[in-house]
């Protein structure tokens, strides 16, 4: 679905409030062999209030691992709880789950995996991409589940970039692709259980764009690519711009060519018991998450 419209957005919204810049993390990590991230929200930070219902956001800026016959990645895992979604951005990757789904994100593309009740996977560089190797970068982003929906079959929405629900800026500047959410009236793809805004915006040179977000979302602003201004005050690429629950209009100028991810939610006000790959709400829920995923309740997956 693609539309054109003006970008409507009400101007005599108050700014929303930058809490702070936060610059790129000094080390990355790495998730298995293939995944070299920075974290933006480390653990037990005080951060997890500004930024729920996220949890994490594993960035990994642009890297070359060389060709490989045999693929990079994450071997097999558990999840539960909470959500993960990877947004491709440049390689692909592939994945397989113990439901039997499987599935490969090119860039531009999305993965929304609701891990729910529980199950196991492995994430990849795509077969074809590892054997040549090039620039892989990418996103994953972990979205809380309300308790109420903590439980849930687990399944995934598979979202390709052709079939996402995009705005155009005039002339060619630029673009959002909305993952989830609504921007100027046009519905993201993603279903999500709380309310989301997830926006891939590409703007050119000297292009301007304006967001209305509620002022009880939380919000933040993952530099991917290029410098800008946001509500007056320059940003670098890899910084992210984090929001105060206060003020609801984002005016964002390009300096050079910009890539940009925009989030925002309704915060999860409620308990995190979290242990590595299991988000509950208490500490006897995470020993049942660890009791199931041993006794094989997740299911099977080589
Ligand atoms: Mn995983």
């Amino acid at each position: 679905m693609i539309k054109c419209l003006l970008n409507f957005n009400d101007m005599t919204k108050a700014p929303k409030k930058i809490e702070a810049i936060l610059p790129k993390p000094m080390q990355y990590g790495m998730v298995g062999d293939g995944f070299r991230v920075y974290n933006y929200f480390p653990n037990g930070y005080r951060i997890r209030e500004f930024i729920s219902p996220f949890l994490m956001l594993d960035y990994n800026p642009t890297f070359d691992f060389g060709p490989s016959e045999q693929p990079r990645g994450v071997d097999v895992h558990p999840h539960k709880g909470f959500e993960t979604v990877t947004i491709a951005y440049k390689g692909s990757v592939a994945h397989h789950d113990s439901k039997g789904n499987s599935g490969i994100i090119h860039p531009g593309d999305v993965q929304w995996m609701t891990a729910g009740a529980g199950i196991l996977h492995k994430e990849y560089h795509e077969k074809e991409f590892s054997k040549k190797g090039g620039p892989f970068e990418m996103v994953q982003l972990w979205v809380n589940l309300p308790k109420k929906d903590k439980l849930v079959e687990p399944h995934y929405q598979a979202i390709e970039g052709k079939d996402m629900g995009q705005f155009k800026l005039e002339e060619g500047k630029g673009s959002v692709n909305i993952i989830a959410g609504n921007f100027n009236g046009i519905k993201g793809s993603a279903n999500t259980y709380t309310e989301i805004n997830l926006f891939d915006i590409r703007l050119q040179e000297a292009a301007a764009i304006n967001f209305d977000v509620p002022a009880e979302h939380n919000c933040g602003i993952l530099m991917i690519d290029g410098a800008a201004e946001i509500n007056g005050k320059r940003t670098m690429q890899h910084e992210f711009v984090l929001f105060a629950r206060e003020g609801e209009n984002i005016d964002i100028k390009a300096i050079d060519n910009c890539t940009i991810l925009l989030l925002s939610g309704i915060p999860i006000l409620e308990p995190i018991a979290q242990y590595g790959p299991f988000v509950m709400n208490t500490k006897e829920e995470l020993n049942i998450a660890f009791e199931e995923f041993n006794s094989g309740k997740f299911g099977v997956l080589n």
